[in-house]
């Protein structure tokens, strides 16, 4: 790859990864992985500024100014972050230049806690204001509420001078981050990934209330600014910081390499028996005289460094692989672990994912086994310990006989990048039942709150749900429901069940108005996700006209509407026709859809269902391009539909008008090179009004 591909690549992928973590606190790799791209990243930058951009994510500190809980607010002093090191040869490395350009520098070496950080403004003694970081250098999100909501947040503080900031980073020590999961789950709501996420998710909330109960807890780091009061360390900021009530982070006091090797060590080796996450050691020269001689660049201090610890990794035994049954009826194999805590949560279990990978690690029954968690959230096996393998122990085999319903399981004639896979092939195993239901429910097929694994078996073992119709006849059973608390817990009121009953049942008649492309994409059809749906319901009007196509019809289908130059069912090819047809032509299936539609599931699709006026552009073909003076291309479109004119994305040789607006392009040359008529708005306009 040439330097250029990579580093936009490079550019490409961490400002993704910057949108998942500061925007949607959803990060998809570990922090050390992150750190590891941008590090990728600013060596080629070094080695060749000529291609450094000022847009490139090395040139600012990535989190945007979010605004969910407050107004945005001007920094005073810049709220760097800082350059990460990965080795004890770079920490060396800096240790001896700034040993070079000061004279006898002390250092310091604390905790890196992963949380989220914030600055504090006192004035006269008072908490006045609370910020995130947001851009860093500019603005952040102001959160003074949430921040008076955290008890190691003083409100007031003995000695009252004039001005005073300091930066800390709010944190959820990993005994809280359970109980809220647990919490979270207990009431159907989305569990969060880990303590971070859960903290990020919490200090932007709207409701300060919320933010008192997730029990959120701050160490203060750091003095930004003063007014009143002269200080010459940092430790001694630390110091009077404590005296005035603030927490702060355990710290090392150093002066050699050899010492402050010892403190990130053990920092490191401390990293499971403290409470809270904590994802590096800060090292920080403790002059302050000696911190403004050595500056800082526009994104990170000079005068400090943080060491990036590599993921924890743990030993722990394999107690049992157990054999789970998917929504297609997959076989996965699953890890149960002896429990082991790991970045901040138990960790029990540990997906398999399939034959090849327990072969690749051949990993055992009574193995000891390193784990580690992958993107920080996921736990997996890394690797077995051979000398601890215990006598006798066998490769393990996935069953040929499905562990649910017993029915003979086959291996995929199919295989794909993730391995071959072996399912149950009994098309009616219960297993499979309860998963394609979970994921019918799930937030991006039908969105039912409440409809969960627990509920989902309690239904099934009464014989409430045989099919996905089902459901939508539960209310017929409302009373029993209630009755045999099967949405409540084992001990709760019976008003609290009656509750919970009628949350769930009015969730269900709720979801009847989803979306063509939900439904689609709820019927868990292999191959068939969220991204066909959506193709699919911009062609079909509704699900029936999809049930009457072979395969051949599909793909005739799709050949007519390439040939005529659209778009239309673009991305979809053979294994989804396939697994269409399949699907379709099941008569279950047809039974299914016929009870949906009887208890009023929407099965129309509201892209292609736009009221026709009349037939004056039927055979039409249009295409928009530009920008129209009064209309917006949606609003043409569906004049044109309503006309019954057809409106595609690309000119070809069959389209009949061209309506350009302002600044066309490329596609009014292809149509003028067609010969294809171009129309104005007023001439499309006029073109309704006279017929
Ligand atoms: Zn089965």
């Amino acid at each position: 790859m040439d330097i250029q591909d990579r580093l936009r690549d490079l550019r490409n992928q961490i400002e993704y990864h910057n949108k998942k973590y500061f925007e949607q606190n959803a990060p998809e790799i570990s922090d050390y992985e992150y750190d590891t791209l941008l590090r990728e990243l600013e060596d080629l930058e070094r080695e060749y500024p000529e291609l450094r951009t000022p847009a490139s994510p090395t040139q600012h500190v990535g989190e945007a100014t979010q605004g969910a809980a407050g107004k945005a607010v001007k920094h005073d002093v810049p709220m760097l972050s800082l350059e990460d090191k990965f080795s004890r040869d770079e920490v060396a490395e800096w240790i001896y230049k700034m040993q070079k350009d000061l004279d006898d520098p002390s250092f310091v070496v604390e905790h890196k806690i992963d949380g989220v950080s914030v600055a504090l403004r006192y004035r006269e003694g008072k908490f006045v204001q609370g910020m995130t970081r947001g851009d860093g250098i500019n603005y952040g999100d102001d959160i003074t509420e949430n921040l008076k909501m955290i008890d190691t947040v003083p409100l007031k503080i003995s000695v009252k001078l004039p001005y005073l900031e300091v930066r800390g980073e709010v944190y959820m020590s990993n005994e809280v981050f359970e109980a809220v999961n647990e919490r979270q789950e207990e009431l159907g709501e989305k569990t969060f990934a880990n303590p971070r996420n859960c903290t990020a998710g919490t200090i932007r909330m709207l409701d300060p209330n919320v933010v008192a109960e997730r029990n959120l807890s701050i160490l203060i780091f750091n003095l930004q600014a003063v007014q009143g009061k002269d200080f010459t360390s940092h430790v001694e900021t630390l110091e009077w910081l404590v005296k005035q009530g603030f927490q702060v982070p355990k710290f090392y006091k150093c002066t050699t390499e050899q010492q402050i090797w010892e403190a990130i060590t053990q920092i490191g080796e401390s990293r499971g028996d403290i409470p809270y996450n904590i994802d590096g050691a800060v090292i920080k020269v403790d002059d302050l005289n000696d911190r403004e001689r050595i500056g800082a660049t526009s994104k990170v201090p000079k005068w400090a460094i943080a060491y990036k610890y590599p993921p924890e990794e743990k030993h722990t035994k394999v107690l049992n692989i157990e054999v789970n049954v998917g929504r297609t009826g997959r076989l996965t194999p699953l890890a149960i672990l002896q429990p082991v805590k790991l970045a901040g949560t138990t960790v029990a279990r540990a997906s398999l994912h399939n034959q090849d990978q327990i072969d690749r690690l051949d990993v055992r029954i009574g193995d000891t086994v390193v784990v580690r968690k992958a993107a920080e959230i996921i736990p997996e096996i890394v690797s077995v310990v051979p000398a601890a393998r215990p006598e006798n122990s066998e490769p393990f085999i996935i069953p040929d006989k499905c562990p649910v319903c017993g029915a003979p399981a086959a291996r995929e004639t199919l295989t794909n990048r993730t391995g071959s896979s072996i399912r149950c092939t009994n098309s009616t195993c219960p297993a499979q039942l309860a998963r394609l239901i979970e994921h019918f429910a799930s937030r991006n097929a039908m969105d039912i709150e409440g409809l969960g694994p627990a509920v989902i078996s309690k239904l099934m073992t009464n014989g409430y749900i045989k099919d996905l119709a089902d459901i939508y006849y539960l209310k017929n059973y409302r009373d029993e429901l209630i009755d045999k608390a099967i949405m409540g817990k084992p001990h709760s009121k019976k008003s609290d069940t009656k509750k919970s009953t009628d949350k769930l049942l009015n969730a269900i008649e709720d979801s009847k108005k989803r979306s063509m492309e939900r439904l689609i994409n709820g019927f868990g059809i292999p191959n068939v996700g969220k991204f066909s749906g959506r193709v699919l319901e911009d062609y079909f009007p509704d699900i029936w006209a999809m049930t009457k196509l072979s395969f051949t019809e599909f793909k005739e289908v799709k050949k007519a509407e390439e040939e005529k130059g659209t778009e239309n069912l673009k991305g979809l090819g053979d294994i989804i026709f396939k697994s269409l047809v399949d699907f379709f032509q099941r008569p279950e299936t047809n039974e299914v859809l016929q009870r949906l539609e009887a208890a009023g599931v929407n099965m129309k699709s509201t892209k292609t269902t736009s009221e026709v006026l009349d037939t004056s552009l039927q055979g039409a073909t249009f295409v928009l391009t530009g920008t129209l003076p009064m209309l917006t291309r949606e609003e043409a479109s569906q004049l044109i539909q309503a006309h019954g004119g057809r409106v595609t994305d690309s000119v070809s040789k069959n389209t009949t008008y061209l309506v350009a607006g302002d600044k066309a392009g490329s596609k009014l040359q292809k149509a003028q090179n067609l010969g294809v008529t171009i129309l104005t708005e007023a001439d499309l306009q006029a073109m309704l009004q006279s017929e």
